[in-house]
């Protein structure tokens, strides 16, 4: 669908995600991709820009995945997403779950987000292995890399994040995050212009999860210092290990 793909914010979100995909070399010629779709604005984005002419980026396929989470009784998000994905004559697959409602029980209240994330990843390895796919592009971009290091410190006790391009499984597949260079505000601000039916996130974590907290606290700490998000996302290519604590012995 190139409707609406001539914009001055369509050609810089395409070149930096072109950029991306290239430095990190995140897809191959004849590679076949999983694109995760969870019906949010960031996947409209990827979907749509991944279904673009590529000046740079070498041929591949693709299948669009939506697992639904079970959160909204009604499907009525997940109408509008399969009725955007047949208008638009795409490959896809949607799974109805109760994935989300699992990891609200009242056996794993205190932590619904690990197994919530644990059980769609699962379910989406064994799609991708089904479907012949060899890279699953996620939709998370810069700000989410940002965040991740955040909450992995805070709450993980560790120096890590969400890499661009991730082999798992011994290299059979890999995670690629096409969006890794793009600001969360252009993403949004895309979404508007193309007026993708993206529905807000219906489960009740969504509002207090430790990602909203920290994304609040980036937000209050950037009134101070405009470049904030700037120089840690910078700050992870600065790594000086020589001034980090040694690591621990097991
Ligand atoms: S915020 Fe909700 S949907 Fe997202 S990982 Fe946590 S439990 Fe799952």
């Amino acid at each position: 669908m190139n409707k609406g793909k001539n914009t001055k914010l369509f050609l810089h979100l395409k070149k930096w995600l072109e950029k991306a995909v290239l430095d990190y070399k995140m897809i191959e010629e004849g590679d076949r991709l999983l694109i995760g779709v969870s019906g949010g604005a960031d996947s409209f984005a990827l979907l749509d820009l991944l279904d673009s002419p590529m000046v740079f980026v070498p041929r591949f396929s693709f299948i669009a995945v939506n697992i639904d989470m079970g959160f909204d009784p009604d499907y009525v998000a997940y109408s509008q997403l399969e009725k955007y994905l047949q208008e638009n004559n795409y490959h896809y697959i949607m799974e109805k779950t109760d994935i989300g409602l699992l990891a609200h029980s009242d056996y794993n209240k205190k932590n619904p987000c690990f197994l919530c994330s644990r059980l769609r990843r699962k379910r989406i390895f064994e799609i991708a292995d089904a479907e012949g796919c060899n890279k699953i592009a996620f939709a998370h971009h810069r700000d989410d890399i940002i965040e991740t290091l955040l909450i992995n410190m805070f709450y993980g006790r560790e120096i890590s994040t969400m890499m661009p391009n991730q082999s798992i499984f011994d290299g059979k597949l890999h995670i690629i995050r096409p969006l890794a260079y793009l600001k969360e505000e252009l993403v949004k601000k895309y979404n508007r212009e193309r007026q993708f039916p993206a529905a807000k996130n219906c489960c009740p974590t969504s509002l207090t999860s430790k990602r909203v907290y920290v994304k609040n606290l980036l937000n209050d700490l950037e009134r101070d210092n405009k470049e904030i998000r700037e120089n840690i996302y910078k700050a992870m290519s600065h790594v000086k290990p020589d001034y980090l604590l040694p690591p621990k012995k097991k």
